[in-house]
């Protein structure tokens, strides 16, 4: 292949499987680093966006937005980064910096923002393009497969367990990329994680009970004790009903998640006595640098699956039927 351009996993359509292209390797502008993809983290969101559930993805589109790579160029009014540095480029891709949201600190919240494998292309590829204001440093000595998945498992994780509050009894509905991250962050604060897995899977329990969780069960069963927040990570209705069912007078219930099946009805006693349910939406740079910085004193150890670039269609698969172990990264230089 010529020096100019480079390989990607590409969604054409959604609802369509992936497709292997060659592409022309883009080229940084005034605030853009181009950076060589070491590994990139295969998200739940990813599956919606490929499945067609988030509706408004540029097309054609190279998904994936847990990306670690090392800066190859720089446009020429990058000062943050320089060539050779390990950079993680996350899902919050561009703000307007001027709305009511942006000047409140609320960026995650901009109605203009750019989402890197989304409305931007992203990481399933040799070489992704990134403005520097939304990049950051990926320090440490762990390897870019063990990083990429704190780049949106990790941030989203822990922006939810920000919004728990201080909820010593923590419950996880849905067991993977992120749950594995913030039981470990959560037990570095002296939390006790309780953990609701789909109903059966024996594996997602043995994993949270190796991680630290002090009770892992089906989430159809009630928890052992009332807890003082969830957090759903799964994008399935019916555990919000259950979620407040398990939680304490004044407990909050955070839903995840960027989408989720219909939630059913349910009587207003199960969130009467200061109950609280609320979403979390992306990030802002303020968490990824909080987290970042955090994530070496806990330290946390992700668990990933590591696959070449040209399978990412089969990663995909396996996170859409549960046959994790983790997260699945996506590694473009095998
Ligand atoms: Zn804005
Ligand atoms: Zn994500």
């Amino acid at each position: 292949m010529a020096a100019d351009r480079m390989r990607a996993m590409v969604l054409e359509r959604p609802r369509q499987e992936l497709q292997l292209r060659e592409l022309p390797r883009p080229e940084p502008g005034a605030q853009q680093v181009l950076v060589r993809v070491q590994a990139c983290g295969v998200c739940r969101t990813d599956l919606h966006v490929v499945d067609g559930d988030l509706t408004e993805p540029k097309l054609p589109l190279i998904p994936g937005h847990e990306i670690v790579g090392e800066v190859a160029e720089v446009g020429r009014e990058v000062e943050r980064f320089r060539g050779g540095e390990r950079v993680g480029i996350p899902w919050l891709g561009w703000t307007c910096g001027a709305c009511r949201f942006c000047r409140a600190g609320r960026e995650n919240l901009c109605e203009e923002a750019a989402f890197t494998g989304y409305t931007l292309d992203g990481g399933y590829a040799d070489y992704a393009l990134a403005d520097q204001r939304y990049c950051f440093p990926v320090a440490g000595t762990s390897g870019a497969a063990e990083a990429a998945p704190l780049l949106c498992a990790g941030l989203i994780g822990y922006r939810s367990l920000r919004m728990a509050g201080e909820a010593e009894r923590l419950g996880l509905y849905g067991f993977g990329a992120a749950a594995h991250i913030v039981v470990q962050v959560a037990r570095h604060e002296g939390r006790r994680v309780f953990a609701f897995t789909r109903p059966g899977d024996e594996d997602a329990k043995g994993f949270a009970r190796e991680l630290g969780a002090v009770w892992a069960g089906d989430s159809s069963e009630a928890a052992p004790e009332p807890l003082d927040a969830a957090i759903i990570f799964a994008p399935v209705g019916e555990l919000v009903p259950a979620a407040l069912r398990a939680v304490a007078p004044g407990g909050t219930v955070v839903c995840a998640g960027i989408h989720m099946s219909d939630i059913p009805s349910f009587p207003y006693e199960i969130l009467w006595r200061e109950r609280r349910l609320v979403s979390v939406a992306n990030l802002t740079r303020r968490d990824g640098e909080e987290f970042l910085q955090l994530a070496p004193k806990v330290p946390i150890e992700t668990s990933v699956e590591p696959l070449p670039l040209s399978e990412a269609n089969e990663a995909l698969a396996r996170l859409r039927e549960g046959r994790l172990r983790g997260a699945a990264v996506l590694l473009p230089g095998v």
